[in-house]
């Protein structure tokens, strides 16, 4: 089903395809009082699921949590945070929630993994034993492919704001405080990048704002590829809202083949240059290339691609045995590196885990994933996919997902919205409470 949104017919495939997992998922299993323990460093989307899903589906294990700061902030809503249509706090979560499922969470960052002794070593000089590691670290950045750009930059003058928090906080706070008429940058990644229509969302965000707070400013996108996610959806509301393709657009987007992709930041002349051009900002927001969170590497999980390959059933690192990699870290593809996705796979992950510890057998999973995208207030669209495992592989489902369509309705823009706004309560609740 290509162009056409079915929601019935991709609820019914999922709940065909995920049976197995669904019922390994919710079932609390007895193994005995010998106590296996799982670690799990990172609780992002990835890691938090699988802390909590771990605990519901066997309270005999003993999990741990291992996560670098005391909240969480969610990537997804976090450009409605930079627009200013949401607050922080809202995108904000805290451990309470898996302290109660009995998950014992560490503040602190794991530096090292010895997979030969099965331990982990953290900043603060701790040590962790496990039976089964699971590694969530996100992203890291390929700083090395823009001249002129790294982190310290990208704390104090040029965002990134690609992992919320307090970027997310400074890339708001300049957006809103630039003069009317001024121009925002907006460099989007080459492939493959964590939320691939992320880019696109904020610049419709963006846009939003300074339609209604300072209407003779441009956004600028300059692009590492030449299309990107949900084209035609994207294109269209920017045209809707924002003039985009008329001499008066708000919105311009340079591709690849023209130039886009940038190679340079110059922070005292606020300005980034490509291929051909020369470009200045007064707000500028560079996401750059990407790759697996850098315990991952410290670790020797990586390939030559700088993400983590794993076996799709059970997310177990074909590198090192004991340790999965879940969530943007590992590479999952077809499905997009999204914090539905990064849920998905950690409760596929918890599941055979909990198997393999007893004995059992590992269950054929399902997946599933949906990324929502606000264009303005009442206008949303969003893609979805089911999938699952054949043949060794993580393969599409067919004839299940698809995209809202492209002749624009209204009512299902709105609808699209809410559905957005109802997954985001969902998806924490399910990770976080
Ligand atoms: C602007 C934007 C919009 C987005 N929109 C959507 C959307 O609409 N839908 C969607 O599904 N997804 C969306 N995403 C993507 C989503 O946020 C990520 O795909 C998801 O968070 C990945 O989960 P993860 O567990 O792999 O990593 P994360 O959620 O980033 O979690 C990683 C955690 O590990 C911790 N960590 C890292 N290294 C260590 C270490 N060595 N020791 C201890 N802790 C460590 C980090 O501090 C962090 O808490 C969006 C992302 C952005 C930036």
């Amino acid at each position: 089903m290509s162009n056409k949104h079915n929601r019935r017919n991709f609820l019914k495939i999922v709940g065909a395809g995920g049976v197995a997992t669904t019922a390994a998922l919710y079932t609390p299993l007895a193994i005995g009082s010998a106590s296996k323990k799982v670690v799990i460093i990172g609780g992002g989307m990835g890691g938090a699921t699988a802390a909590k899903y771990m605990r519901m589906m066997d309270k005999s294990i003993e999990v741990t949590l291992i996560t670098a700061d005391k909240n969480y902030y969610t990537g997804f809503a976090s450009n409605e945070v930079v627009s200013g249509e949401r607050h922080m706090t809202s995108i904000t979560f805290s451990y309470s929630g898996l302290r109660k499922h009995g998950v014992q969470v560490v503040v602190d960052t794991a530096t090292s993994i010895d997979e030969n002794k099965k331990v982990v070593r953290t900043a603060n000089g701790k040590k962790f034993a496990y039976d089964r590691l699971i590694v969530s670290p996100g992203i890291d950045f390929r700083w090395e492919t823009i001249d002129g750009y790294n982190a310290q930059v990208a704390n104090t003058r040029i965002p990134h704001a690609w992992i919320a928090g307090s970027q997310t906080e400074m890339l708001h706070n300049q957006l809103h405080s630039m003069k009317d008429g001024g121009t925002v940058i907006i460099a989007a990644p080459p492939s493959p990048f964590r939320c691939p229509p992320g880019p696109y969302e904020r610049a419709a965000q963006m846009a939003y704002y300074l339609k209604h707070n300072k209407p003779k400013s441009k956004i600028l996108i300059l692009d590492s590829k030449d299309r990107f996610s949900e084209f035609g959806l994207f294109t269209g509301g920017w045209k809707k809202h924002y003039g985009y393709g008329t001499d008066n657009s708000m919105i311009e987007w340079i591709p690849a083949y023209k130039g886009g992709a940038v190679e340079a930041v110059d922070v005292a002349n606020m300005s980034v240059s490509g291929e051909f051009d020369e470009f200045k900002g007064d707000v500028i927001n560079i996401i750059p290339a990407q790759k697996a969170g850098k315990i991952a590497f410290t670790a020797g999980l990586t390939d030559s691609s700088g993400w983590c390959p794993v076996q799709g059933n059970t997310f177990e690192s074909t590198i090192h045995k004991n340790i999965h990699v879940i969530g943007d870290a590992s590479i999952a593809s077809p499905m997009p590196k999204s914090g539905y996705a990064a849920n998905s796979e950690a409760k596929v992950c918890a599941a055979a885990i909990v198997a393999l510890l007893s004995g059992n057998k590992i269950p054929d999973p399902s997946y599933v994933n949906t990324c929502y995208s606000v264009i303005a207030p009442g206008d949303g669209i969003s893609v979805a996919m089911v999938y699952k495992y054949q043949n060794g592989k993580i393969v599409k489902v067919k004839g299940s997902g698809g995209l809202t369509p492209v002749e624009f309705n209204p009512k299902l823009r709105e609808r699209e919205v809410e559905y957005g706004h109802t997954w985001f309560n969902n998806i924490t609740n399910d990770a976080f409470s």
